[in-house]
């Protein structure tokens, strides 16, 4: 069995636990699907696939801890915290995710005050090897090494969040000069709840984003705007402009330019995951590095010599965000304040040399490679990025001796 083998669907923990336990006495190794929207081979099986998609999905509340299934997506998971007056703290920028297949990989939003997903999750039980399960909380070493676990310490049957009262977002979005935007990032970064920029390359511009809590309801976006700027801009015509850069890449850098200036200013209000999960229609290819906090600018200027020296243009704008220090071992913010550099390229477009020469600059400046997308880094140099990668690696083989749950992405990392 392995990436063209049919999904196993149980209906049932007992059904997934008698699963499992056959899987592990026939010598196959067993890796856990979520929605398949990592771009690494993080999900890929040498074995038998299992998805999580007619489980049944429980919700159980107890003050602001919410306890959910492994496999609910962040969707729904938001439409039932919603419906509880419950919210998490913060989100990425979409939520076709599993909220375990998000948290396996140290998804992230933005925002200096928060570390990624996992930092919002205090307890997990996991199904494991011999079809038995084990919870473990937060603080205790198998949590803090299976929360970003790579799905690699067994099932996550169950996640209970850490949920804050539902918040609405006024999200301020304009276009800016980029030199300004660095100059005042310390002031932007600390005094905003969330902030984020968009640079487009072969240009001199961002499209700066502000989301900040607010108590009123008082400005929302009309449906024609919402459709007009989110849907029919940014993923229509933003679409077609790409297949045409695909066709003559000369056309890309008048696509970053015209882009870079059609993004007009805009202020709305919203429910916290209406601003920060948007549609992302277009399709493309990402890598995304997290760096320590000081090494932005020098990231940046790099970057930008990497796409001018291309042999190939560069049709798709580079993500910037900003995240807390955080515990979980694997964390790409582990213990120190990150700022977040995602380069794209449109699909079926060259990326890799580009990725390539960009991840040098990342690793030399003790960058790490987000484990949902593309990276090309060695294991030698990834572990030595993480300061409690070896106890991940003993916690993991301590619940999995066999094991049952390594892949070949775990395989590479380890050896
Ligand atoms: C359009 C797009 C936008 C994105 N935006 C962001 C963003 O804003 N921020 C960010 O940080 N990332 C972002 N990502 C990356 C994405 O969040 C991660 O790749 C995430 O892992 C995808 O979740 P998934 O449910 O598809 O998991 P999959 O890709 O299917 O699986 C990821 C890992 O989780 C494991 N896993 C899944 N479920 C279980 C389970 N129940 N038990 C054990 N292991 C399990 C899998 O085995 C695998 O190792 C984006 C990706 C795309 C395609």
């Amino acid at each position: 069995m392995s990436d063209s083998a049919p999904f196993v669907t149980p209906e049932s923990v007992s059904e997934l636990s008698d699963t499992v336990r056959t899987a592990t006495d026939r010598g196959i190794r067993v890796r856990v699907a979520g929605s398949g929207h990592s771009f690494s081979p993080i999900a890929s099986s040498d074995g038998m696939r299992i998805a999580l998609t007619r489980m049944p999905i429980n919700v159980e509340v107890v003050g602001t801890s919410v306890t959910v299934p492994g496999g609910i997506t962040l969707n729904r998971l938001n439409r039932e915290l919603d419906s509880r007056g419950l919210a998490l703290p913060n989100l990425g920028d979409i939520d076709a995710q599993t909220i375990t297949g998000a948290i396996q990989t140290g998804t992230h939003g933005t925002g200096a005050g928060f570390g990624g997903l996992a930092s919002f999750v205090s307890a997990l039980t996991l199904l494991t090897a011999d079809g038995s399960t084990v919870s473990c909380s937060r603080g205790e070493p198998l949590f803090d090494a299976a929360v970003v676990g790579l799905g690699a310490f067994g099932v996550v049957v169950s996640v209970t969040l850490e949920c804050v009262p539902a918040f609405i977002l006024r999200a301020e979005e304009r276009p800016s000069p980029l030199q300004p935007v660095l100059d005042g990032l310390d002031d932007l970064i600390a005094g905003n709840d969330h902030f984020e920029f968009y640079w487009f390359p072969y240009t001199s511009r961002v499209q700066v984003k502000l989301n900040n809590r607010v108590s009123e309801l008082d400005t929302p976006l009309p449906g024609w705007r919402r459709w007009l700027d989110d849907s029919f801009l940014s993923n229509t015509v933003f679409g077609a402009g790409c297949r045409v850069a695909r066709r003559v890449p000369g056309f890309a850098r008048p696509l970053m330019r015209v882009s870079a200036r059609a993004l007009s200013a805009r202020t709305y209000t919203a429910t916290s995951h209406e601003v920060f999960c948007t549609a992302r229609r277009v399709r493309f290819t990402e890598m995304e590095y997290g760096l320590p906090r000081a090494a932005l600018g020098e990231a940046l200027k790099g970057l930008r010599g990497v796409v001018e020296g291309l042999p190939f243009p560069v049709a798709f704008p580079v993500e910037v965000r900003f995240t807390a220090s955080d515990e979980p071992w694997l964390s790409h913010g582990h213990g120190r304040d990150s700022a977040y550099v995602a380069v794209h390229q449109f699909v079926g477009m060259p990326h890799e040399p580009y990725f390539r020469e960009f991840e040098k600059i990342c690793l030399d400046l003790g960058g790490r490679p987000h484990w949902g997308k593309m990276h090309f880094a060695s294991g030698e140099r990834l572990r030595a990025a993480y300061p409690r990668f070896a106890d991940w690696a003993a916690e993991r083989d301590r619940i999995d001796p066999a094991g049952v749950f390594r892949s070949p992405f775990v395989d590479r990392l380890l050896s």
